[in-house]
């Protein structure tokens, strides 16, 4: 298991070799502690932190910055830039595109990119160099290989906990997809967030340490992500006291406690009324919305009785909130079915009515099953 960005050390290093230390992850002075022993001024380490988090290059044999002979002592000490690989994409015919992202010990991730676009013209000439047909994007991240949560409707649920995710591994996810599509957070419209695989707030340490690297030197806008939570309290107590802090979206998925046992048992250990309790010490940004998430499973949570008891506790909480609705994602061996189409239009009709804002997510790359361990197919659509 790894944090907050810690080297792995692997156990595969023969005896007398150096063992590999991954450098990115590391930030500011924890670059500068890391590479102690070659006594870098000032200047060489902003160098460094260019290459790993704006270059985001591959090689330490790239960083052409640096004088040739401090790559090669710095190779030779055992360093290495560890930036995490796509080794598998998957491409959606409406764009998403899902990726197998390997981590340092091999295991892979799923990240997804979800474009959002002006359309884009179809490739014309085979010259032509191909169009980017997006104008902006979200990327959706995971925080753990599985998760110990252990909701009914969830299939990473049904990989348990594998791991913790690093800094590094979470951060590089959105450094690996960036760079396949040329992205750049200063020019280009780049949202995150942090619902791929994984509950982040049983890595809260490694998570908010990735969310630093990329609200800092990644240059992505803390007010462009968004975390959400199955509804750990003392995650969200840590949380209130972040000055960067993504936006907060809580899995509520059903209107009381007694059905949310039955489909997340967590509830049993904190109830609603206490997830709602602790976000409340969040002091919001202006015009900040907390969402509600809310997955309509057939005939559990998606009838009108239960639109009216979302309305209650919507409007009761003490802080703005939303609501974005989305329809279950089927997998293998999850009894559940999916909510018929007209019982979600009238879900969100019900809410709207009683003037709870509420969205549907639309799906995004059904036909690559982006939707995946759980995950991400779908996307805000306001
Ligand atoms: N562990 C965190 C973040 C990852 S899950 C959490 O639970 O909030 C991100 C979102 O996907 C959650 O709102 C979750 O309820 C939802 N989700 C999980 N499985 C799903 C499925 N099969 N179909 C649709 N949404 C699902
Ligand atoms: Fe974990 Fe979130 Fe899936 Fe629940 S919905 S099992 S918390 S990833």
């Amino acid at each position: 298991m790894t944090t907050g960005g810690q080297p792995l050390t692997s156990i595969l290093d023969a005896p007398g070799v150096p063992p590999v230390r991954t450098l990115f992850g590391l930030w500011n002075d924890e670059l500068s502690e890391s590479l102690r022993e070659f006594g870098l001024p000032k200047y060489r380490v902003r160098q460094l932190e260019t290459a790993l988090y704006r270059q985001k290059l591959a090689d330490i044999s790239e960083i052409t910055t640096w004088p040739a002979d401090l790559r090669k002592r710095v190779v030779e000490a055992g360093f290495r830039v560890g930036l995490p690989e796509i080794v598998d994409t998957f491409r959606s015919v409406d764009g998403t595109e899902r990726y197998l992202i390997a981590g340092s010990d091999g295991q892979t991730v799923e990240t997804v990119w979800m474009p959002e676009g002006d359309g884009g013209e179809e490739g014309d000439s085979d010259e032509a160099p191909p169009a980017r047909t997006w104008s902006r994007a979200t990327i959706c991240v995971s925080s753990q290989i599985g998760c110990a949560v252990n909701c009914q409707f969830c299939l990473t649920a049904k990989l348990g906990i594998i791991r913790n995710l690093s800094a590094g591994e979470i951060a590089g996810q959105v450094a690996a997809v960036l760079k396949k599509h040329d992205a750049e957070p200063g020019k280009d419209r780049i949202n995150l967030v942090f619902m791929g695989m994984g509950e982040p707030f049983l890595n809260y340490d490694a998570f908010m340490a990735a969310v630093r690297l990329l609200a800092g030197p990644m240059e992505i806008p803390e007010s462009r992500m968004t975390v959400s939570t199955s509804g750990i309290v003392p995650g969200i107590l840590r949380f209130a006291h972040e000055k960067v802090r993504p936006k907060l979206a809580i899995s509520l998925n059903a209107p009381n406690d007694a059905i949310r046992e039955g489909i997340m048992p967590i509830t049993r250990k904190w109830s609603i009324a206490e997830v709602i309790e602790a976000v409340r010490q969040i002091p919001l940004r202006q015009k900040e919305r907390v969402t509600f998430e809310y997955v309509l499973l057939g005939g559990v949570n998606d009838q009108q009785e239960h639109a009216d008891e979302v309305v209650k506790l919507v409007r009761r909480a003490p802080f703005p909130a939303k609501v974005n609705l989305i329809a279950w994602n089927p997998g293998p061996e999850v009894p559940f079915t999916m909510p018929r189409p007209d019982d979600v239009a009238r879900f969100q009709e019900r809410l709207r009515h009683h003037g709870v804002p509420a969205f549907i997510r639309r799906p995004r790359g059904r036909d690559i099953y982006a939707a995946c361990g759980q995950l991400k197919r779908t996307v805000a659509s306001q």
